[in-house]
């Protein structure tokens, strides 16, 4: 068995590439880091490595994470500026033993040291959305909602897991704000002995919940990976509205160590992308609530068309 789940219909393309590797052999680890890093060097993904949103002061800061299942190390990066691929940085940070989360100069500084690609992150486009917000609104600057993260949990033959996550994280967010991406148990969690989870949506309310360990959690107590997300999220959701009247966006995909898989959501059309040993052809499924159940249907043909469409991506 193998398998690979991610957030967003963005990760399309990346899923082709990892289900093939996957099929060939590779690494639970080098198949999500590999999909990941595909979705951070496609331009037009607004929310995520290259072409992704900046903060308020025009400066792209990117945020990645990575765990490998195996031995539970971590690796992490936040607000990291001019690098391609923070995702790789990630890995790298979690085959050390301490100093595994760097944020800001620190992860500059190793990230040099390591000879990773630099590049500068803020495309012509970006640039442009950015000065159109400022002009609409001079006075009032409000982060935007539509901000998404690509977060992947990965199964390959051996049964070894791993997970990876990467984002620019909210457009106009403060300089040095660090979303639930990188933080473990938050955006993301993976323990090849029962599964992993993994995160999208307004970071603050995510790591309220500790959502993803939450969901391996529920996992490990015999629930399915359907039933944890679904635990997870709406309980999540009731508590934030009633304790703070309103909670913000959030999303979950999560595999376990069969393959089998699940995903949450509390948002309208959440899109999310699945490939396993037995479906290895990615598909895209969009998820809905209703009644604290998740409702899950293969998105159609037109509905992709207009998701590329209003993402100014191809397919
Ligand atoms: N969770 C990310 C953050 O808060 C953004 C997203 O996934 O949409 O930075």
């Amino acid at each position: 068995m193998w398998g690979i789940i991610a957030t967003w219909s963005m990760s399309l393309d990346s899923l082709n590439t990892a289900g093939r590797e996957l099929i060939f052999d590779s690494t639970a680890s080098d198949a999500v880091v590999t999909a990941v890093k595909q979705v951070e060097d496609f331009p037009f993904y607004k929310s995520v490595g290259y072409g992704g949103l900046p903060n308020e002061e025009k400066e792209v800061e990117l945020d990645a994470a990575y765990m490998d299942g195996d031995n539970l190390s971590i690796g992490a990066v936040g607000g990291i500026k001019d690098f391609a691929n923070p995702v790789m940085i990630a890995r790298e940070l979690s085959r050390k033993k301490v100093n595994n989360f760097l944020v800001g100069s620190g992860a500059e500084k190793f990230a040099s040291a390591h000879e990773f690609q630099r590049k500068n992150m803020l495309t012509k486009k970006a640039k442009k959305l950015y000065e159109q917000k400022i002009k609409e609104n001079a006075k009032k600057l409000t982060p935007y909602a539509g901000h998404d993260t690509v977060g992947m949990v990965c199964l390959d033959k051996t049964g070894s897991m791993a997970t990876a996550t990467s984002t620019s994280g909210l457009f106009m967010k403060k300089a040095g704000r660090i979303g639930d991406s990188p933080i473990p148990g938050s955006g993301f969690y993976v323990d090849s002995q029962i599964g992993g989870a993994t995160a999208t949506g307004l970071g603050e309310d995510i790591m309220k919940g500790c959502l993803s360990f939450e969901i391996v959690r529920l996992m490990k107590e015999g629930k399915s990976p359907q039933e944890s997300c679904n635990q997870a999220v709406f309980q999540l959701n009731e508590q934030l509205k009633k304790l703070r009247t309103e909670a913000g966006d959030i999303s979950v995909v999560a595999m376990d160590k069969d393959g089998h898989w699940g995903c949450a959501t509390n948002i309208k059309d959440f899109s999310f992308v699945v490939a396993t040993a037995e479906n290895p052809t990615p598909t895209v499924y969009i998820a809905n609530s209703h009644n604290m159940e998740t409702e899950i249907k293969v998105a159609s043909k037109q509905w992709l068309t207009n998701y590329f469409a209003e993402r100014g991506g191809v397919n």
